[in-house]
């Protein structure tokens, strides 16, 4: 059975070619066809050996993600809904900052995290992404983006699916994204988003990449968090932060926590309060995040008052904090929302 070309990763093609007696320095001019001229077809690699072209055609296919529909917001962000192989579909999203493009990928068909918040756990998790999918994602999105001489500079994993409950895939995605002969975004362009997978944390710490790594927060205790967020259920705050603080001392890197605004739940005095606790003498930050509604679920987001109030309080209280800019506020924005309203019809 053909392979698919994007689940390889350098060294796997390096091996390919050996394997083959095809001599090693091909291996660079493939990776810049697919990633950074980005041509569906091995017939375009103009300065390949044709007897390499045909082999190649053998044994591997260039797919693409097929495009079911997309909405655009007024402020540019524009939310993809794609069809995979087998029929399950996914959302990636584009959004346009000041500091340049960004995309936020899927990471699983679905979500077992079941967060109570949340649109993508509407859809239990079907299967977890490969690699190729992932990287797809990524130049799909630089593929539109060439059409208007722009560049995709930016990433984050936080659409729908659990990264870490997908570790390997998503790290082999990554590295060829970032790959110097490839896509080439910097690892430090790179953000990971995770619910709080404890092992994973420690895991990723001994890893030696340089991503970013964002923790979705939420609560500022146990029980609150409990009620949130399932996973809160296997691993304490105590553990998480635990965890957190090896990640920290081990690379040295500042931490985002994100944090869900939600209007009477967790915009309280007393969370203010628990936040600075948890965070002292963390090389971190909380970034507020407002929340988008999504029909299925009873909260509402904390109002523009009580977000700049939190805001404060927390400033008062020595946290180190942002406020992130809403976007894609007039489509189905909130993660797995698009698809969720799409499978209604
Ligand atoms: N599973 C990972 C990554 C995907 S979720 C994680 O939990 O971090 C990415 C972020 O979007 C998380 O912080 C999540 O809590 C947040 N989120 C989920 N639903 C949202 C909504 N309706 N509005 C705003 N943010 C949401």
């Amino acid at each position: 059975m053909k392979q698919v070309v994007y689940d390889l990763n350098f060294d796997d093609l390096k091996e390919y070619l050996e394997k083959n007696g095809i001599k090693a320095f091909h291996g660079k001019q493939i990776f810049k066809w697919l990633y950074e001229k980005r041509v569906k077809s091995f017939d375009l690699m103009s300065d390949l050996p044709i007897k390499l072209r045909e082999k190649l055609e053998e044994d591997f296919i260039i797919p693409s993600l097929e495009l079911v529909t997309k909405q655009v917001s007024s402020d540019g962000t524009t939310k993809y809904l794609f069809k995979l192989e087998d029929g399950a579909l996914i959302e990636s999203v584009l959004m346009v900052f000041d500091y340049g493009n960004s995309a936020c990928l899927s990471t699983q068909v679905g979500c077992n995290m079941g967060c109570s918040f949340c649109a993508s756990g509407l859809l239990k998790k079907q299967r977890n992404l490969s690699v190729g999918e992932i990287v797809l994602q990524v130049l799909q999105i630089q593929i539109y983006l060439d059409e208007k001489g722009e560049r995709l500079g930016n990433l984050v994993l936080m659409g729908t699916g659990e990264p870490f409950d997908n570790y390997d895939n998503v790290m082999k995605a990554l590295a060829i994204i970032n790959h110097p002969f490839a896509l080439e975004i910097g690892a430090r362009h790179i953000s990971i988003s995770t619910c709080g997978l404890v092992p994973m944390i420690y895991r990723f710490a001994d890893e030696g990449v340089q991503y970013n790594l964002a923790i979705s927060l939420h609560a500022s205790n146990d029980e609150l968090r409990k009620e949130l967020m399932p996973v809160a259920k296997a691993y304490s705050l105590k553990e998480l932060f635990a965890a957190i603080k090896y990640y920290s001392e081990k690379n040295n890197r500042r931490i985002t926590f994100e944090y869900l605004l939600l209007n009477d739940v967790n915009d309280q005095t007393k969370n203010a309060d628990e936040l600075k606790e948890l965070l002292h003498g963390l090389n971190a930050y909380i970034n507020l995040i407002p929340y988008n509604t999504v029909k299925e679920k009873d909260y509402s987001s904390s109002g523009e008052r009580a977000t700049l109030n939190f805001y404060d309080m927390l400033k008062k209280r020595g946290v180190a904090v942002t406020l992130r800019q809403k976007k894609g506020d007039d489509i189905d924005a909130a993660c797995g929302q698009l698809r969720a309203n799409y499978n209604k019809g």
